[in-house]
Order: structure tokens, then C-alpha cells, then sequence
């Protein structure tokens, strides 16, 4: 073969002095938005209950599963080829039994097939709620303490956080602090109803006052009822049955509290179409659907006869009590709430009043795993000397908790009062 000689003209390259990025700081990789909230309180304590071999008395969730029809129902509908995506909206049977389930408990009529979604989990339909609802700039107002998803959630969606504050030790609020941070750029109310971390359940008067409020600044309210089966002392009232509520309240639940499925994640959003088209909007592009066969499963939760829903009560009231009563035995300060899996001790009274070092030490000094509720505070030194309790766990679990505290704190002479 005959060789032919190119000639190549010289090619001048432009080194660019600036590199057009900054190189990447490996330590500081996190959106700005997000890189306050760090690691979520409950894995950093469950870790450090299994490091410690511990009690987890932190993280909220039952030790003892669902009904075991219930899981059959699930292993049934995996067996019977539930296995590819549902339907974006959830699967029929499922909002179906939704709609009839707050039709069934709070006479609420909803049509399943436009005001009924199914998301994964309550926090996907509250995360999706509020970034199908909220721009850059909206202001979110909701209570502090609050459940810690929601403020990751109001920082995605580029909207502010404006809090209003549940003081111990009856967790009451101001509705005139509610008029104070009221702006033109409010335009989600975040209600959680019973209340994690507190216990609260919001009474008659206070939710008439959040509606009146709601209704006057033409507030959308965006409701986390989990809690709605475990009011253990008070009646859950539903904010979307006060008057002039039902067309501006989204209603969010999940199976993980009442079922005792917390693994499933097999939640709800309810309410108006336009409230539930925005949920779905960014809903669709977060997990778009998720586990098929436990939504087949939980539509047969949902229909359980009442007194299964009685009794979960029941049981979680009398594991309160007795971990309430063991605390106040040990003269701590305990503050019940009326529902959920939570109570509250308060330090202040003691030398060691600080609730964070309080839960560092408590592993090491004790083998029991508790919560410092003043992560759940944006005033942090409101929550500073209160430490929460989770009580979903069988009656030995919270005895033998009580018998590794007894030793670490001594049994005490004079009982302090339970609030
Ligand atoms: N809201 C509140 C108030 C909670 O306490 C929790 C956690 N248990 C959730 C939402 C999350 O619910 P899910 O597991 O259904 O996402
Ligand atoms: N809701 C549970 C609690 O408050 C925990 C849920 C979670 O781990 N994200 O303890």
C-alpha cells in the first residue's frame, strides 16, 4: 500500500484560566436547602439503640405487627400477581375503602375517584402536598414542635417556614401569635392532629379557632391526621368537618399508625379535586406508585370491624399509662398527651435539665433509647429540657425499659405530678 504524508496545520488550544465550575467540594456536596437537617433524628437514635443494645423507646414504632389476616391479605395479593404498578391514584379497591372509612368514622363523603390518592406513606403525601401547593417565597405556618419531614419538605419546594409555638406543659397556643406572623405570602397551614412529638389532640375550640383564622386569610390547611385512631383520651375531630373547611382542607393519613405497618408505607391524601390534583402533580414525580400488593392488603384494613380500632386504643392507652405512671415513679415531671405513641418528660426541675445530654447519656447509663424533643423546635429553648418517649412497644418491653431506668435513676420518694 502507497503511503501518503498529511500535513497537519498547528492547532492552537485555549487553556481556560477559570475553570467554569469550582471543583467539587466533597465535604460540602448537599443542596443548601437541605444541609441543616443532617442525618433524621430517628435513624441516628434507632442506630445508636441496636450500637448500645438498647431499648428503643426513640424511633415510633410498634414492636408487635398488624393483624396477621392482614398479612396474609398481602402475601395473598403477591401471590395473585399484584406486582406491577398500580394505578397512579392508587389502586380503585383502596381509595375505595379510603372514602368509606372517613365516611364510616366522621360521616366525611368523598368521591374515590377524584378526592382520594394514594401516596407512600403520609410523608410523601404531605412532602407532595406542599410542593404541588407552595412557590418559591410561600410561607408555610404550623406549630413547633413539629413532625421533622415537614420542614425538609417546605425547604424543597424553595417556601418558608413560619412556626407558632405549642407551649408545655398543656401544649397550648396563642391564635393571636398565629395573626401576628400572618403575611400575604401565607398560604399553607400545617396541622398535625393527635400531635407528635407532644400527645396534643386539638380540641373543639382550638380547631374552631385554627378554621375561623384559616377561612379569614384564605389559607389552604393541609392536615396530618396518622394519629387518628390513637386519640386515646379525646374525640379526633377532623379539621375538614368545621364549617367552611371541607373545600380548602387536604386531609392526610396512613396505614403505618392504625394497621401497625409502618414498613408498608401505604399512605392517603383526601379532599377537594384541585387540593388532591396538586398533591398528584408532584406526587406522580417523586415514586409515582408504590407497593401494589399492600394496597390490596390495607383496603381490607380499612374495613376491619370497629372494634379492631377500639381495642388498638386501648392497648396504647394502657402501655401510656404504665410508662407514664413508671416515669412519674421515678419522679420525673410527665407530661401525657391525649393520643399518639408519645409522652413528654420535662427536666427543668432537675440538675441535669439539658434533654440532649440527657438521650446521649441515657444508652450508656440505662440501655434505653429516648427522643430530645427540642430537635422538633426551631426555639429550641422551649424544648430544651424535654425528652420524648415512645410507649408503641409490648407492656414487658416498657417494664423492662422502667426496670433499667429504676436502676440508673433509683426509685424515688416523693412522685411528682402526671400533667
Ligand atoms: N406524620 C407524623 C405526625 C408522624 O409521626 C409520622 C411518622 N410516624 C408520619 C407522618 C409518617 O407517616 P408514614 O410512615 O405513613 O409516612
Ligand atoms: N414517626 C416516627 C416518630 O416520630 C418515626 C418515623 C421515621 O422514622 N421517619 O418517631
Amino acid at each position: 500500500m502507497e503511503a501518503t504524508t498529511i500535513e497537519i496545520p498547528s492547532v492552537r488550544c485555549v487553556v481556560m484560566q477559570q475553570p467554569l465550575y469550582a471543583p467539587i467540594d466533597r465535604d460540602h456536596l448537599i443542596n443548601r436547602a437541605l444541609a441543616e437537617f443532617g442525618t433524621t433524628i430517628f435513624a441516628e437514635m434507632s442506630a445508636l439503640a441496636i450500637a448500645t443494645n438498647s431499648i428503643n423507646l426513640g424511633q415510633g414504632f410498634p414492636d408487635t405487627d398488624g393483624p396477621e389476616v392482614i398479612k396474609a391479605a398481602a402475601s395473598r395479593a403477591i401471590a395473585d400477581g399484584h406486582n406491577q404498578y398500580p394505578p397512579g391514584r392508587g389502586i380503585a379497591a383502596l381509595r375505595e375503602a379510603v372514602a368509606q372509612h372517613q365516611a364510616r368514622f366522621y360521616g366525611i363523603e368523598l368521591d374515590p375517584e377524584e378526592e382520594v390518592l394514594i401516596t407512600a406513606g403520609a410523608t410523601e403525601a404531605v412532602t407532595a402536598a406542599i410542593i404541588g401547593l407552595c412557590e418559591p417565597g410561600d410561607e408555610v405556618l404550623l406549630f413547633e414542635p413539629y413532625y421533622d419531614s415537614y420542614v425538609a419538605a417546605i425547604a424543597i419546594a424553595g417556601a418558608r417556614r413560619v412556626t407558632v409555638a405549642l407551649r408545655p406543659p398543656n401544649w397550648s397556643f396563642d391564635i393571636e401569635e398565629i395573626r401576628r406572623v400572618i403575611t400575604p405570602r401565607s398560604r399553607v397551614l400545617l396541622l398535625n392532629s393527635p400531635h407528635n412529638p407532644t400527645g396534643k389532640v386539638f380540641s373543639r375550640e382550638e380547631l374552631a379557632a385554627i378554621a375561623e383564622f384559616a377561612i379569614a386569610h384564605n389559607l389552604i390547611v393541609i392536615t396530618d391526621e396518622v394519629y387518628e385512631h390513637l386519640s386515646l383520651t379525646a374525640e379526633h375531630l377532623p379539621i375538614s368537618r368545621f364549617p367552611g373547611m371541607s373545600e380548602r382542607t387536604l386531609t392526610v393519613s396512613s396505614a403505618g399508625k392504625t394497621f401497625s405497618f409502618t414498613g408498608w408505607k401505604i399512605g392517603w391524601a383526601s379532599g377537594p379535586r384541585p387540593l388532591v390534583n396538586a398533591t398528584l402533580a408532584a406526587k406522580q414525580f417523586l415514586t409515582y406508585v408504590n407497593g401494589a400488593p399492600f394496597q390490596v392488603a390495607i383496603a381490607e384494613a380499612l374495613t376491619l370491624p370497629d372494634s379492631y380500632f377500639s381495642q388498638l386504643r386501648l392497648q396504647m392507652l394502657s402501655q401510656r399509662d404504665l410508662l407514664g405512671a413508671g416515669l412519674r415513679r421515678l419522679d420525673f415531671e410527665v407530661l401525657l398527651g391525649q393520643g399518639t405513641y408519645f409522652l413528654n418528660i420535662d427536666l427543668s426541675s432537675r440538675q441535669d435539665s439539658d434533654g440532649l445530654s440527657f438521650c446521649r447519656e441515657l444508652p450508656g447509663l440505662a440501655g434505653v433509647v429516648a427522643i430530645p424533643t427540642a430537635v422538633f423546635f426551631d426555639s429550641k429553648e422551649i424544648g430544651r429540657s424535654l425528652v420524648r418517649f415512645a410507649f408503641c412497644k409490648r407492656p414487658a418491653v416498657i417494664e423492662e425499659a422502667l426496670r433499667r431506668l429504676r436502676i440508673a435513676f433509683g426509685e424515688a420518694t416523693v412522685s411528682s405530678p402526671i400533667v
